[in-house]
């Protein structure tokens, strides 16, 4: 159980962060939900989790794309013995169409945040004698594809990461680890369903099965409660000798 720990994920007020929110939860760990915003459903979602597994849930705003901000959320939590990496965004287009500013929003939001909320969190899990840190890359943290030249850079970034953390914290009980999740049926993804089947002239599983899920093996999204079950596996003493790899949830994507 992770009772009397407290674990912060970042990007956690929809999609995968908050299914992993809701893991922890249900696992005994205080949360701390984040995201750039801070509308009052932000904090109504934070008092829903904590009713529903009886457990401390705080909603923190801070945008991952500052590095103060980043630095902060981790000092207003007072705690971190749990780390989970998760904000991220997506542009679509070719290198030489890239905009600059949706590069430099990327590799700051999906790359620049680990870093720095990994540098204000170890002091705290030193101190406590115990921490885990989960950053959420991608499949495309270990392969690539066409025109997501930021993502695929960040996310392969954010790999590397991983590996150097759990070098500097090999012979300390604090873990870093990566998961690269296949494609995930979050509401963002769930949202393109729609275009998707007009663009194609296809019906909803037929554009699901053969363009959305056209590299996954299993034909079947991931779920949100699969990576937050992951998420809590690396947190267990099963999984305190696991550290600088990733785990893939993708149904077979990077087997291909
Ligand atoms: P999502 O859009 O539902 O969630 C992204 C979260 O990040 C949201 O809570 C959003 O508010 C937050 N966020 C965005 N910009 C932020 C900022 N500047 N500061 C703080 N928070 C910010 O998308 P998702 O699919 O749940 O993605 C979550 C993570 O999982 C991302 O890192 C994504 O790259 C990764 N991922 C998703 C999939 C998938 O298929 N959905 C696959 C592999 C990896």
């Amino acid at each position: 159980s992770l009772s009397g720990k407290t674990a912060i994920v970042t990007g956690s007020n929809s999609g995968i962060g908050l299914g992993i929110a809701h893991e922890l939860a249900r696992a005994g760990a205080d949360v701390v939900l984040n995201s750039f915003t801070d509308r009052d459903e932000d904090h109504a979602l934070a008092a829903e989790l904590s009713q529903q597994h009886g457990v401390n849930v705080r909603y923190i705003r801070a945008d991952m794309s500052s590095a103060e901000e980043c630095r902060a959320l981790i000092a207003q939590a007072g705690a971190c013995d749990v780390l989970v990496n998760n904000a991220g965004i997506q542009h679509v287009a070719a290198v030489e169409a890239f905009p600059v500013e949706k590069w430099n929003a990327i590799i700051a939001i999906n790359l620049s945040s680990a870093f720095h909320t990994t540098a204000a969190a170890l002091p705290m899990m030193r101190k406590a004698g115990w921490g885990r840190i989960v950053n959420i890359a991608s499949a495309h943290g270990l392969t690539a594809s066409p025109y997501k030249s930021a993502y695929i850079a960040a996310k392969h970034g954010i790999v590397g990461l991983t590996k150097t953390v759990a070098l500097e914290t090999a012979e300390e009980a604090i873990t870093c680890n990566a998961i690269c999740p296949g494609y995930v049926l979050t509401p963002l993804v769930e949202a393109q369903i729609p275009d998707q089947m007009k663009a194609h002239d296809m019906d909803r599983d037929t554009v699901v099965r053969e363009v959305m899920l056209a590299r996954q093996p299993s034909k079947q999204f991931a779920t949100v409660e699969q990576i937050g079950g992951t998420t809590v596996f690396l947190c267990s003493d099963a999984a305190a000798q696991i550290t600088g790899t990733t785990i893939s949830v993708d149904g077979g994507w990077t087997a291909l």
